[in-house]
């Protein structure tokens, strides 16, 4: 178990592994490093962290054996060269980002063996330390992500912090977590992003803003999700980004299709089949 933890970009995601941590009943000490002094203020006040700075150089006398990259996903790379030389050789450097792939990879060739990808598949739409949970991970995933060169000693060290906050540990290859959270997760945020913008282009007449039905409320409560993490989510993920959204316009195109045409037989057929597969997924996800 690590003593010395850096979280790195205290927000909602980095406020609830600190939270988690300590109430897991954690006895070493919790550091914090954020760009954004509010936010570090805010965590500290609500007792998240021990000690925190706004100056990447003052890391290196927390001298941390685990450190969390919390912040958005473009950040990381900048990030781990100027942390890389302020880190101990053994520490271990891992992350909460929503994308793997080439990420993985880059951040290996800048912080060696110390590396190890993460990413818990737990969330809100909302940001900021304030909005924190202990319970964040208690019974959701979270998918490692191994490569080659990873250091299997530091692989279960994470696995072992993961379980301690009650979370079920997936392995993943990089390449294969950003086919499949492309898919379920980025592709549902880009249309729903897509949605409510389709309907201020429709608003010209009448605020359509002012009748939102239950549907569209939960369709889009993911819009108010925070735009810089997810203009880096689409960006770095794009080449799967792009094809879970091409997959998408051509089920949309064939939908259209049958609504224009008034084939009820085929549109009830493509509804069923939607509807059956939607309900049977709950088996898996409840
Ligand atoms: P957030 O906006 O609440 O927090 C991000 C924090 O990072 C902020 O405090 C910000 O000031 C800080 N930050 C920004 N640039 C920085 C930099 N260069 N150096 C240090 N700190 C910096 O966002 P969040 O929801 O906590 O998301 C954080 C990470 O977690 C992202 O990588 C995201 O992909 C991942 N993630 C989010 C969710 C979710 O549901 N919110 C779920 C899984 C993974």
């Amino acid at each position: 178990m690590p003593e010395r933890v850096l979280v790195v970009g205290v927000g909602f995601m980095g406020g609830s592994f600190a939270r988690a941590l300590k109430a897991s009943g954690f006895k070493g000490r919790v550091y914090g490093y954020d760009v954004n002094p509010e936010n570090l203020k805010k965590a500290l006040e609500l007792g998240l962290l021990d000690e925190g700075t706004v100056k990447i150089e003052e890391v290196k006398k927390f001298e941390p054996d685990l450190v969390m990259l919390s912040s958005p996903v473009r950040t990381f790379v900048p990030l781990a060269e100027r942390l890389a030389p302020l880190l101990p050789a053994e520490s271990t450097v891992t992350d909460q980002g929503s994308v793997k792939g080439k990420l993985v990879y880059e951040l290996e060739r800048i912080l060696g063996e110390r590396f190890v990808g993460g990413h818990p598949i737990a969330g809100t739409e909302k940001s900021g330390p304030e909005h924190s949970l202990a319970e964040l991970y208690r019974g959701k995933k979270v998918v490692l992500t191994p490569t080659e060169r990873t250091d299997y000693r530091r692989l279960e060290e994470v696995k072992r912090l993961w379980e301690r906050l009650g979370a079920k540990v997936e392995l993943m290859s990089p390449e294969l977590h950003d086919f499949v959270f492309g898919a379920v997760s980025h592709l549902p945020h880009a249309v729903a992003f897509a949605l409510v913008d389709a309907l201020i282009s429709l608003s010209d007449e009448v605020d359509l803003f002012r009748y939102p039905g239950a549907g569209f409320k939960d369709f889009t409560r993911i819009a108010k999700s925070d735009p810089v993490m997810w203009r880096d989510i689409f960006i770095t993920n794009r080449e799967n980004v792009l094809k879970a959204i091409e997959a998408y316009e051509a089920s949309l195109k064939k939908l259209k299709e049958l609504i224009k045409e008034g084939k009820l037989e085929e549109l009830t057929e493509y509804l069923k089949k939607v509807k059956l597969k939607r309900t049977e997924m709950e088996k898996w996800s409840g």
